[in-house]
């Protein structure tokens, strides 16, 4: 099966292709048919270097509202270049579809030049779990209006010390909002969260 045969839009299909994607990775054709018809929440257990990215990044970029100008959708990742790559490949697939506005926020880079990339307004954000806590606490980020939140390498995230921070963020989150976990293993803490925060997830295994 082609990108075409999972119902793809033309724009998105351009720009897949024009980044050389041609055919789906496992993950992708397992995961793309699910989140788009299942609005709920969603496990994709798979390893990285797999084509996770493309695998939540398509159907949230098919599912957004781009007319709206609200924070729609927040994506949570390890690290900064991870955060960096996420947030490349989004413009790269989106190109042919109308300006979206993705921000990235990480630790370790200064704050204030972020928050100016905020208010310019933000449909898309992706961050590392601190930095987007310590933006929540400065009320520079509202999670109101979110319909999507993807957790990246939460299994990376939890080793990594950010159980408290996910914690924070997830529980100030409306409970109207899909949750899209990806992970390499089901490791006790992340089963946690996922009983905790989730609601009768659809699982996919590669
Ligand atoms: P990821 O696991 O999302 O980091 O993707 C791993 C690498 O595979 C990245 O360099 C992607 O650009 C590439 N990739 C992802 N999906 C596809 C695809 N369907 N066809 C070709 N390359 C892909």
């Amino acid at each position: 099966k082609n990108f075409e045969a999972l119902g793809l839009s033309q724009p998105l299909l351009k720009g897949l292709a024009e980044m050389g994607f041609e055919n789906p990775t496992e993950i992708q054709q397992q995961a793309i048919p699910i989140l788009m018809q299942h609005d709920g929440d969603f496990i994709g257990l798979a390893q990285t270097g797999t084509g996770k990215t493309a695998a939540f990044g398509i159907p949230l970029l098919e599912l957004m509202d781009t007319s709206s100008k609200d924070l729609q959708a927040l994506i949570l990742a390890p690290t900064r270049e991870l955060a960096q790559q996420i947030c490349g490949q989004l413009e790269l697939m989106s190109k042919k579809m109308g300006k979206l506005n993705v921000v990235p926020v990480f630790g370790g880079a200064n704050i204030m030049g972020q928050i100016k990339d905020l208010r310019r307004g933000a449909q898309v954000v992706v961050a590392t779990p601190g930095r987007l806590m310590d933006l929540m606490k400065r009320k520079e980020i509202s999670l109101n209006a979110l319909k999507f939140l993807i957790l990246d390498e939460a299994d990376e995230m939890l080793n990594m010390g950010f159980r408290e921070d996910i914690d924070y963020i997830l529980s100030k989150t409306d409970v109207g909002r899909n949750i899209w976990l990806f992970s390499a293993t089901m490791a006790r803490d992340i089963k946690k969260i996922v009983d905790t925060y989730m609601v009768q997830p659809e699982e996919v295994k590669i």
